[in-house]
């Protein structure tokens, strides 16, 4: 951990996810400095608890930043992706629903600046993806499904993280299908379930609070700044030994 604070850039600012990335940052002010917070329309108040406040539109302007956070829309992520490129700064983006000509981008990116991309920032959801890998290998044959529960706003379906899910199960061996369920206020569930004939797994992981994510968010931002270009993993930071 940096002994100076981290100067974040916090992409998406106003969002659930945003809120829950600038609560944290403000409670440990030794290791993050929120130095510009971005939202799509124009700021109602210029200053929140002295973090200055962006449009989208004004990105060009913001102040330098060590790393960016990018937790908005698909449309959003472009920009911020170029601003990166062009100062030479790290981005951790959890954007979900990119299209495949953004993740091409982010790849190009990758080769001038270290950028991590993760659909979910849980440690728990890195252990349960490896898990599935697992039985999907141990299970050939088996039906595999994955249904995911998220709150009524969440825009992309199926969840970036049951996608993520899905490829893991590939790599076993399984062809997955997907559910999804938009219901209430549900901060994030994913059930992988895998069915023989008179028996049936299920493996589950539920997110109570959207605070793992913010908090997976800020100490990838943390370990990021300072590598060299390249596409990193949430396994590459948390498994490292830094
Ligand atoms: P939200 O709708 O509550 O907030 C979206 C934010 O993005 C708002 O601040 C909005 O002003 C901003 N925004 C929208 N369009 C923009 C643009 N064009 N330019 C700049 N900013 C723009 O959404 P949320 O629930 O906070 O989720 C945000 C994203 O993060 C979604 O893609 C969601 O799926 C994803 N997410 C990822 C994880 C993870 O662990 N990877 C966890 C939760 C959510």
């Amino acid at each position: 951990m940096a002994t100076t604070p981290l100067r974040v850039l916090i992409h998406g600012a106003s969002g659930r996810m945003g809120q829950a990335l600038l609560r944290l940052a403000a409670e440990s002010p030794s290791h993050w400095q929120v130095v510009a917070a971005v939202t799509r329309r124009p700021p109602a108040q210029r200053v929140i608890d002295g973090v200055p406040f962006f449009a989208a539109a004004e990105l060009s302007g913001a102040p330098d930043f060590d790393a960016a956070i990018d937790f908005s829309l698909p449309e959003g992520f472009g920009p911020v992706l170029a601003l990166c490129a062009e100062r030479g700064r790290a981005l951790v983006s959890g954007t979900t629903g990119l299209e495949p000509a953004q993740r091409q981008a982010l790849d190009a990116a990758a080769r001038a600046i270290p950028v991590l991309w993760a659909s979910n920032f849980s440690v728990g959801v890195a252990v349960l993806d490896e898990l599935v890998e697992r039985a999907a290998r141990a299970l050939p044959g088996w039906d595999c499904d994955i249904v995911e529960s998220h709150h009524v706003h969440k825009k992309d379906a199926p969840s970036g993280t049951a996608l993520t899910l899905g490829e893991s199960a590939q790599r076993g061996g399984a062809q997955p299908r997907y559910a999804s369920l938009r219901a209430g206020d549900i901060v994030g569930e994913h059930l992988v379930q895998f069915a023989g004939h008179g028996e049936r797994i299920e493996l589950v992981h539920r997110a109570t609070s959207r605070d793992i994510f913010a908090r997976g968010a800020l100490q990838a931002a943390a370990r990021l700044h300072g590598r060299a270009p390249g596409r990193y993993a949430m396994r590459d930071l948390l498994f490292d030994g830094n």
